[in-house]
């Protein structure tokens, strides 16, 4: 057997990903080495698979006890004998696995650190009486007092080093600043280590930081673009965990609390029902999640900053392990840096609390910036990059944002006029010079009055939002909430700057187009869960997200076609092919769906939908444009920003509500065409930049991907 078998045939993985397999041949070399990935990436195959090849025992060493369970679980599932030593196990039962690791029926044995010096039966007498053949130092950053998560019994490992000279050393984490990697190599007294660092970018992670007023109401927008996906709401309080499970729940959310002030039995319990997918939403304190291997989270909710950019990209990363898209989202207010500020300060070491002082400075730079959030997480941990990513908050504004200026100032004035006594409905009405009986008289004498009649109440609303999400406008007062001038206001109408605000809808959803059949998902996933109560494990165990979205997409229907779908391995394959197969079989019975006669191409086996419907602002695109309007005009009379425009008539055109030729004729996209075939990538900007002015973007995106 070599590496890719073992990935295959256990795995039920086609190729390695990033270093993994340059990782595996330095480890198998009987070189030390150190492996920084971002989480998700696959660490844990970079030991696993070596541990099936190499003669003697693989030790892993994990802080981690709440997980090497699930870790254990998830091998055997797969075929792979491992097994953990811990503190929850009665010693009957550790004595009978270090009998099985002494005959050599077990390759992967999980330990914690402590575990190795202590205790009566110490591992470390176990490992006189076996082959040790690779260490895997698991979270590897604990180790260094640079580090946000420093545990002192880390330091110990450098001693076990010695000892065990012959094996190779593996350290691994998922988060380091240039500090503490050098200090990894140094404390665990590795021996000139090889150092494989791969990129933090975690790409199927979209980054977004808003400000933390109306949270609740925030909260509640973003959760419904995310029906029936399974996330986390960190709270920085239990009080504050006890209040949004509480809130979610009466919104009828399936949303459980964890905190360490709940019963052990109850907290554990929720954790549990949060890993088998009983309950979508867990809200929990930052504790939760250490022990938790779920691949299928799709988002990541801080209802306040975290205390530095290691936890936090550490806590977001748990998000898409499995590789899909998904969503994290940072509640900021100005309040929470100093209430962790002050945390800080009644830390014991003073060392530490310059250091985490500075790391907390940096957290704060990252919630304030109008940067790339995404290049600024990849900076902090030194990786340079050239491009905004496209794919966060800020990016999502960037292109977006339009000049507000003379219509903010109008409301401003008049929520000044109103003596900042009111509402936003009243200052619309004002604005738009309502005869309602509710405008007071001497309001209606007021030169702001009418002056904001040429635009919609919707427009005015939206706008109003806008101010306060951007940090204009503040809301003050429960039941009746009146708006008054932020400092920031008052600025800008002094310096008569601009004022940029985003006035597109729905800012907090992210398009995504997925190509698979959500009928037969959800038919898989109700499978999935039915299987996992039968074996009693949790649903991933059984087979990860990616593998039911790949699934299908192309409909397996026999053992060979399932066992080219990812993350199908031969165990799993024997294990539950039949039960999938049969489900798929079904449900493309029940829906006419053809079965593929030849063995076809896995493009070819992907079956197309049915065209959308527009939405119903794309609609009203349409009729704008149906009228003849250009982009630009559209874009005003709609006060949406032109990428928006653009983006509509793009869907509308695949959506075949116009027609390619009405956007360009057949020689131009022929033209288009020769161009791009000469690029590599698939990108509109180096074709813009060919043609200049000739085309628009839209009509280059159109040429390219739709006619
Ligand atoms: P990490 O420990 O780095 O967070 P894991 O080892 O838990 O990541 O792996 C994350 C996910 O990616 C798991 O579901 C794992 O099975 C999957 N995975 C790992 N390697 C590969 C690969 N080569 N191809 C496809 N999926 C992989
Ligand atoms: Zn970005």
């Amino acid at each position: 057997m070599n590496p890719r078998t073992v990935l295959k045939d256990f795995f039920g993985y086609d190729h390695f990903r990033g270093n993994q397999e340059s990782i595996i041949t330095s480890v198998m070399s009987g070189k030390d080495t150190i492996a920084l990935m971002p989480t998700g990436a696959g660490k844990s195959v970079c030991y696993q698979v070596p541990a099936m090849l190499l003669p003697g025992l693989t030790l892993v060493i994990s802080p981690l006890i709440a997980l090497m369970k699930d870790q254990v679980d998830a091998l055997n599932a797969i075929g792979i004998p491992a097994a953990f030593l811990n503190s929850t196990q009665s010693s009957s039962e550790q004595r009978f696995i270090s009998e099985e690791v002494v005959t050599g029926k077990i390759k992967l044995l999980y330990v914690a650190p402590e575990r190795i010096f202590s205790g009566g039966n110490t591992v470390l007498e176990l490992l006189e009486r076996v082959t040790l053949s690779l260490v895997a130092v698991d979270e590897a950053h604990c180790v260094s007092q640079w580090g946000h998560d420093f545990r002192p019994e880390y330091l110990k490992l450098g001693k076990f080093r010695k000892k065990f000279e012959d094996a190779p050393f593996l350290a691994l984490t998922a988060t380091a600043d240039t500090l503490t990697r050098k200090d990894i190599a140094e404390k665990l007294e590795l021996l000139s280590p090889e150092w494989f660092i791969s990129s933090f970018d975690r790409p199927n992670i979209t980054y977004r930081v808003v400000l933390r007023n109306d949270a609740f109401q925030k909260l509640s927008d973003f959760l419904s673009h995310h029906p029936g996906d399974s996330g986390i709401v960190y709270c920085l309080s239990r009080k504050g965990v006890e209040d949004t499970a509480e809130k979610l729940q009466a919104q009828g959310y399936q949303a459980l609390p964890y905190h360490a002030g709940l019963d052990k039995d109850v907290r554990q319990r929720n954790q549990e029902q949060f890993i088998k997918d009983e309950i979508k939403i867990i809200v929990a304190t930052v504790a939760f999640g250490m022990g938790i291997d779920k691949s299928n989270v799709r988002f990541v909710v801080h209802m306040n900053m975290p205390q530095n950019v290691e936890s936090y990209y550490q806590e977001t990363g748990r998000a898409g392990r499995d590789g899909l898209p998904s969503e994290v989202l940072l509640f900021y207010s100005f309040g929470d840096s100093i209430t962790l500020g002050r945390m800080i300060e009644n830390a014991e070491n003073p060392a530490h609390i310059e250091v985490m002082k500075k790391k907390l400075d940096r957290m704060v730079t990252f919630c304030q910036t109008q940067r790339c959030r995404r290049r600024f997480l990849l900076e902090y941990f030194g990786e340079q990059t050239k491009e905004d990513c496209g794919n966060c908050d800020v990016c999502f504004q960037k292109g977006n944002k339009l000049d507000m200026t003379i219509f903010s100032q109008m409301m401003l004035s008049a929520v000044v006029r109103l003596k900042e006594a009111f509402g936003l409905g009243y200052v619309i009405l004002v604005l738009r010079g309502s005869q309602s009986a509710k405008v007071q008289d001497a309001h209606k004498t007021l030169p702001v009055y009418g002056i904001g009649k040429d635009r919609s109440e919707a427009f005015w609303k939206k706008l109003g939002n806008q101010l306060v999400q951007e940090g204009y406008l503040e809301a003050s007062g429960q039941e009746y909430p009146t708006l008054q001038l932020t400092p920031l206001a008052w600025e800008k109408l002094k310096t008569k700057d601009k004022i940029m605000l985003a006035m597109e809808e729905g800012t907090l959803t992210t398009p995504t187009h997925q190509d698979h059949d959500k009928g037969l998902l959800e038919k898989l996933k109700n499978l999935r869960f039915s299987l996992s109560r039968k074996f009693n494990v949790p649903p991933y165990i059984i087979f990860s997200d990616a593998t039911l979205v790949e699934m299908a997409t192309y409909y397996p229907t026999d053992r060979n076609t399932l066992k080219q779908i990812n993350g199908v391995g031969e165990m799993k394959a024997e294990k539950y092919g039949n039960d999938f197969i049969r489900v798929v079989k079904q449900y493309m019975l029940e829906h006419d769906i053809p079965t593929p006669s030849a063995k076809p191409t896995r493009a070819a086996q992907k079956r197309t939908t049915a065209p959308e419907k527009p939405s119903e602002s794309e609609l009203e695109t349409l009729a704008w444009y149906q009228k003849g309007l250009s982009v630009t005009r559209i874009a005003e009379e709609r006060g949406m920003a032109f990428g928006t425009i653009e983006s509509h008539l793009f869907n509308l055109v695949e959506k075949k509500f116009i027609a390619c030729n009405s956007l360009l004729t057949d020689d131009e996209i022929a033209e288009i065409k020769a161009f791009s075939e000469t690029q590599d990538g698939k990108l509109l900007r180096p074709l813009k930049d060919h043609f200049g002015e000739k085309y628009t973007y839209l009509q280059l995106k159109v040429a390219t991907r739709l006619a």
